[in-house]
């Protein structure tokens, strides 16, 4: 990227349409911006907010010109845009993150390998690359979890393993693509850190997110992470940082750990763009995981963020619409969710809900985390949600 601050008024691009393109483009029209969305997809949640919304593959040439040609910097909101596209748009405008560092998260053994020059643990693991690498797997792997190399999200391409028979199994199942098999930890509870760097190597991090998965998909974010004690914490951030400046990144940095008995922290993955459990940041901290990511692009001053208030994130997935078991989608009671103090209703414009998908989230910020959980727990019961 240039040295140059790109002012309020300038228009800038946004790679996907999702819903963390949409919290991006609100951050950045709350600051002044203008912002155009480029996706195929004729209702995504960012391009019906956008200024400007580009319906378009992300390898049209046509679309790409014009994105370069209106936006003052171009960023990406999910890490399976193709990196030649980001490439292309990075000969005529800044791009951040860069397409090195999106290749980089889009394959696991290539982010294995960037956490390893970083000096970070990881999973032991193996990458199997066809039926034959099967015989030479250590039996220590076992019970693992194989994992597509690519396109994997919400713990889709995933199958958990628990002999060699189930692995060639599982490995004919997600169809012969390359994997990697992680041997299963277990884990004492899962933490993520969001960094922010900035074009002249200036970072600052948001504070450690403790985080509960529930059939692979993200359900709860707290912050404090009260699992994990603050010396672990300022090891996880400083993991983070190193990540990130090791692969010379710019923009938000997302960074998964897992806790061990012991305490020890191994990463799991990590993300080129804000992520799921940085969302409670907007209401609870004075700068968002998404002013950061308009910041890093815009070569803004990078601050360190304040949290200002203790806050519990619940995922709200489409099965909320079904839990009355019913075939037909009915809404979930928002206005008993908007009576309780604290509760930041987030809901993406998604039109159908399905189970799995994510619609919204719902943030419970208090004056103490113990009075955050009271209500996360208060919020859940409601929803019919199983409690934190
Ligand atoms: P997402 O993109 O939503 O973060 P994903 O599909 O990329 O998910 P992972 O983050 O790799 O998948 O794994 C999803 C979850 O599965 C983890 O958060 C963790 O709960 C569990 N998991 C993954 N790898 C391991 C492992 N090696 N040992 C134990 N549990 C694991
Ligand atoms: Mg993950």
């Amino acid at each position: 990227m240039s040295s140059g601050f790109i002012a309020p008024g300038a228009t800038l691009g946004v790679m996907g349409g999702g819903q963390l393109g949409r919290m991006f483009a609100h951050a950045a029209q709350q600051g002044g911006y203008r912002v155009a969305v480029l996706d195929p997809d004729a209702t995504s949640p960012a391009g019906s907010i956008a200024h400007e919304h580009m319906q378009a593959g992300y390898l049209d040439a046509a679309a790409l010109e014009r994105l370069a040609t209106l936006c003052a910097a171009v960023t990406t909101e999910f890490e399976n845009v193709p990196a030649e596209a980001l490439a292309t748009l990075a000969r005529s405008r800044p791009v951040a993150p860069g397409a090195d560092a999106v290749a980089i998260c889009q394959d696991r053994t290539a982010e294995k390998a960037a956490f390893a020059r970083a000096g970070v643990a990881c999973a032991p693991y193996a990458v199997i690359g066809s039926a034959a690498d099967l015989d030479h797997v250590a039996d220590a792997l076992l019970p693992g979890i194989l994992k597509t190399a690519r396109l994997g999200y919400d713990g889709k391409g995933q199958r958990r393993i628990d002999d060699r028979a189930g692995l060639a199994r599982a490995f004919a199942e997600l169809g012969g693509v390359t994997c990697v098999l992680e041997q299963r930890l277990a884990l004492v509870a899962e933490i993520s850190v969001i960094v922010a760097r900035g074009a002249h190597g200036e970072i600052v991090a948001l504070p450690v997110q403790e985080n509960i998965h529930r059939d692979g998909i993200l359900a709860i974010t707290r912050v404090p992470a009260l699992a994990v004690d603050a010396a672990r914490q300022a090891e996880a951030v400083a993991l983070a940082r190193r990540v990130a400046e090791s692969i010379g990144y710019v923009g938000v940095l997302c960074v998964e750990l897992f806790v061990l008995a012991g305490g020890a922290l191994v990463a799991n993955e990590m993300a080129p763009r804000p992520h799921n459990s940085g969302h409670y940041s907007i209401d609870a901290c004075d700068l968002s995981q998404f002013d950061l990511q308009v910041r890093a692009m815009t070569g803004a001053p990078l601050v360190t963020p304040r949290q200002h208030s203790p806050a519990v994130m619940l995922n709200l997935l489409g099965d909320l619409w079904f839990a009355g078991g019913t075939a037909a989608a009915v809404e979930p009671p928002w206005e008993r969710i908007l009576a309780l103090p604290g509760a930041h209703l987030h809901l993406y414009g998604k039109q159908e809900p399905r189970a799995g998908r994510k619609m919204g989230h719902l943030t419970l910020t208090a004056a103490t985390a113990a009075a955050a959980e009271s209500r996360a727990r208060s919020a859940a019961a409601i929803l019919g949600l199983a409690g934190g």
